[in-house]
């Protein structure tokens, strides 16, 4: 067996063992369904900068120019397929062992890709809210004027967080929860430097989960407090993780 593989046996044997298993997941369990992190050379933020586009301020003093961003980040979500992480995080959900999946994504994969509980911590773009009247909308109705307008003729925001707005308080509090009593933590496919989100993993260690850290490269978090470093495309490393328990657990969790 090579390292990869051990390492792979040993993560599957954590998630066999464990009644609590969540899943926190950034921009790279996306990447292989087309849409780009924040890191990637080229694409959308090549072109967006974040800081200076995805920030409650910006769209508050310029909505238009921030949606010149938002559609063509639209138009990449929308064509977005779950790739084969997404429908392994799903097919692990049904066999009992992955009980939450926090995502900071926005791009409701994990959901196409057959997961239930799914807590969207930067929120979802499939929703359109007005910040002067409070008015919400379904996105797919207002796709025919960009940008779109609420009834009452100011431009629309869609509920994804923005910097420097609040983490949606439901979320915020059942992630602290759900990670304060997990045993296992799969970390996928983020650099975990995005505030608040970067804590779960720290709060999940100090109640002694164990961290499973799957990414391309290493992160702040690899040499801290990972008790296991799955390198690799999420894409690969994910199915093969999931086939791991498949044939080790059978399909029959603890619980
Ligand atoms: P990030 O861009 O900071 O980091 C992405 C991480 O994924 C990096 O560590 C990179 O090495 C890793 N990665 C890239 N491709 C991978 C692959 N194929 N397999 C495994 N790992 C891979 O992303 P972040 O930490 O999520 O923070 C960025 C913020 O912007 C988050 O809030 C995020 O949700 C948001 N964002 C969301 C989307 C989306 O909804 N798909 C896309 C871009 C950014
Ligand atoms: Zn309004």
């Amino acid at each position: 067996m090579g390292k990869l593989e051990e390492l792979i046996e040993a993560a599957s044997e954590a998630i066999i063992n464990s009644t609590l298993t969540l899943a926190l997941t950034g921009a790279g369990i996306s990447v292989e369904s087309g849409i780009p992190d924040f890191r990637s050379a080229g694409g959308l933020w090549s072109k967006f900068d974040p800081a200076e586009y995805a920030t409650i301020e910006a769209f508050r003093s310029d909505p238009e120019k921030v949606w010149k961003m938002l559609t063509e980040m639209d138009k990449v979500v929308s064509a977005a397929r779950p790739n084969p992480a997404h429908i392994a995080l799903g097919e692990l959900e049904r066999m009992g062992y992955l009980h939450y999946i926090i995502t900071q994504n926005i791009d409701n994969l994990h959901q196409e890709g057959g997961s239930r509980n799914v807590i969207e911590y930067h929120g979802n773009s499939s929703t359109l809210s007005c910040l002067w009247c409070g008015k919400n909308y379904r996105a797919s109705d207002k796709r025919d004027t960009i940008p779109p307008r609420c009834d009452c003729g100011k431009i629309l925001k869609p509920d994804v967080v923005f910097f420097g707005e609040p983490i949606p308080a439901d979320a915020l509090n059942r992630s602290f929860q759900l990670a304060s009593s997990a045993q296992v933590l799969m970390v996928i496919g983020t650099s975990a430097v995005v505030s608040p989100a970067n804590t779960i993993p720290t709060i999940a260690k100090q109640n002694r989960a164990k961290i499973i850290e799957i990414n391309m490269e290493r992160t702040h978090l690899s040499d801290t407090i990972t008790d296991i470093f799955l390198q690799g495309k999420a894409g690969e490393i994910v199915p093969a993780l999931v086939q791991a328990v498949k044939r080790k657990g059978g399909g029959s969790p603890l619980m």
